[in-house]
């Protein structure tokens, strides 16, 4: 069977996900350790690829080369950029962006050398059957998550939201920074660091990719607290739930 590709930036958004996962064994690439194992009946390769866009690009690349995969899915934390996108909120990606790429004037600011495009787009049917776990999962929220805890970080109703991520290797962490990309970037809904260069490896391989993230912060001057918050307090249970349910949803293994 060939295997499902999960992956996350952090510990504490994949921990749920290892303890769902049946008959694992431990890969090693490089310095990094992926899990394989199955869940609903589908093999899994389950890969931390730490933070950024060069550790989720080498670990994309490692993953692909070294497995059969079928698809790759990226599940996390991101800021809320557009309005109306809380903490709290999932935001299922449709195209990704470097919001740092700038090889002007050689070629227009946010295209990759090379690539002739600055938006790279996730895969329409991967994308799809994110959106409907994610709405399954935000429609009844409390089978799920301690409602008491969502409380305390004022999560009343999380909605899910569809559209334009951006990726940086900067954790934007200022009202001024977010207000910035956002004018750049109207249609954006989050930022992160890793999305579109998981997107870009993507394309280079022919391996289809969709990506869903959990809002933890807005990307403004409470951005750190929030985070932390998010991350220690319901991240995995966000990934868990999201995760569990759309390998569930899938038909065939
Ligand atoms: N303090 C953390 C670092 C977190 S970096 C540590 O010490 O480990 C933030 C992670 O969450 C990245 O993986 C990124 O993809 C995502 N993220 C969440 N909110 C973000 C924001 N406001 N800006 C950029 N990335 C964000």
């Amino acid at each position: 069977m060939k295997p499902i590709v999960i992956m996350g930036a952090m510990q504490q958004e994949l921990a749920g996900l290892k303890q769902a996962l049946q008959g694992l064994h431990t890969v090693t690439l490089g310095s990094r350790q992926v899990t394989t194992g199955t869940w609903h009946g589908h093999a899994v390769v389950l890969a931390l690829s730490h933070i950024g866009k060069v550790a989720a690009a080498t670990t994309a690349t490692a993953l692909i080369e070294r497995f059969d995969v079928t698809e790759i899915v990226f599940t996390g934390v991101a800021g809320g950029l557009g309005a109306g996108v809380n903490v709290g909120d999932m935001v299922v990606a449709t195209e990704f962006l470097q919001h740092d790429m700038d090889a002007s004037p050689l070629f227009p600011q946010y295209e990759v050398p090379m690539y002739g495009r600055a938006h790279f787009p996730t895969d329409v049917r991967l994308t799809h059957s994110l959106h409907s776990a994610a709405q399954a999962i935000l429609k009844n929220p409390a089978q799920w998550m301690d409602m008491d805890v969502l409380r305390e970080l004022h999560v009343q109703s999380p909605q899910v939201h569809q559209g334009l991520v951006l990726s940086g290797d900067r954790f934007v962490a200022t009202s001024a920074e977010s207000k910035a990309l956002l004018q750049q970037q109207p249609k954006a809904m989050a930022v992160e660091m890793e999305g579109a260069a998981v997107a870009q490896v993507c394309l280079d391989y022919g391996v289809p990719f969709a990506a869903v993230r959990t809002i933890s912060d807005r990307a403004d001057d409470s951005a750190t607290t929030d985070f932390n918050r998010f991350i220690h307090e319901v991240a995995s249970r966000y990934t868990s739930a999201l995760m569990g349910t759309w390998l569930s949803q899938r038909t065939s293994g």
